[in-house]
């Protein structure tokens, strides 16, 4: 960090109905002067258990409101950034106070932050969580479930929780639309959330196949290398202005 090696990276996130693009994921990476690139599955953990994330994670939401408050302000976008979250980042008290002082700092309304959790730190201290994301809740700033259908989540728990989006894991998205499990899972996911009054989104569509298979059942927004990877912030920027070509482009095709 004091070294400047992370960046920020940016995965668009477009909505099936009409192939807006409605968000980006922001993805921390790291280019090591030695090493090369680390990919975050190795250090994540490590900065995790070493407390180290939440300086980390603190930088990341930094850059990532920057980032999106400047392509809000020049008027070329208007959806939402979603930030991955770990639960260490909850044990220590400011978190909340944190989120809101980024917020301010950076001129960003908190109806375009997202805060990403995974379901299985959720539901490893689901108490502790509801009292945080109550609190974003009345932020303003909304709540994704990341890799949903992995970690055993309490309905109970979930209908309490003020939840905005379930992110099908991908590894119920890889094998669409040809093998039958994956195409209920992914279907009864999204009819989850559509009764629970909460969006769906599937991660790592690679295929024109599983995006329309996605689309015919109701999935609101997609995410995968079919729309495009994570990109540093440049690529990030002409990609929006390139996208309404792309789209004209799919809706034809589709
Ligand atoms: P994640 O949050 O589930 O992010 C999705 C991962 O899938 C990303 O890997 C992304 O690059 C990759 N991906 C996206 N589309 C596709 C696709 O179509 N096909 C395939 N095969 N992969 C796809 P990445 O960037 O390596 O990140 C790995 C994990 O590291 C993330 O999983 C997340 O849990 C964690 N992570 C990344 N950045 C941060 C961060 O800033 N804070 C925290 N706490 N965790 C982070
Ligand atoms: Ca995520
Ligand atoms: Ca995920």
């Amino acid at each position: 960090l004091e070294q400047n090696q992370f960046t920020v990276c940016y995965q668009p996130q477009v909505q099936l109905s009409d192939m807006k693009l409605v968000g980006f994921e922001a993805l921390v990476r790291w280019n090591h002067p030695e090493m090369g690139y680390i990919s975050p599955s190795r250090f994540i953990d490590v900065a995790e258990n070493s407390k180290l994330i939440i300086p980390l994670g603190k930088w990341v939401l930094k850059q990532a409101c920057n980032d999106i408050s400047e392509w809000i302000h020049c008027g070329i976008f208007d959806g939402t950034i979603a930030v991955n979250t770990s639960g260490v980042e909850l044990e220590y008290n400011d978190f909340v106070d944190d989120v809101f002082e980024i917020l301010t700092d950076s001129k960003l309304n908190s109806r375009h932050l997202e805060i990403e959790v995974t379901e299985s730190s959720l539901m490893h201290n689901p108490t502790r969580w509801l009292e945080i994301l109550r609190k974003l809740a009345d932020l303003g700033i909304s709540l994704a479930i990341d890799d949903f259908g992995t970690g055993y989540s309490s309905l109970s728990y979930l209908r309490q929780m003020p939840v905005n989006t379930l992110k099908i894991d991908q590894s119920f998205i890889e094998e669409l639309p040809n093998d039958a499990d994956s195409c209920i899972v992914a279907e009864t996911i999204v009819g989850l959330a559509k009764n629970m009054r909460m969006k769906s989104l599937a991660e790592g569509i690679e295929t024109v196949e599983q995006c329309l298979f996605l689309r015919k059942v109701g999935c609101h927004v997609g995410q995968g290398y079919f729309f495009g990877k994570p990109l540093n912030k440049e690529d990030a920027k002409q990609f929006i202005l390139q996208w309404d070509q792309f789209r004209k482009k799919l809706l034809d095709e589709f």
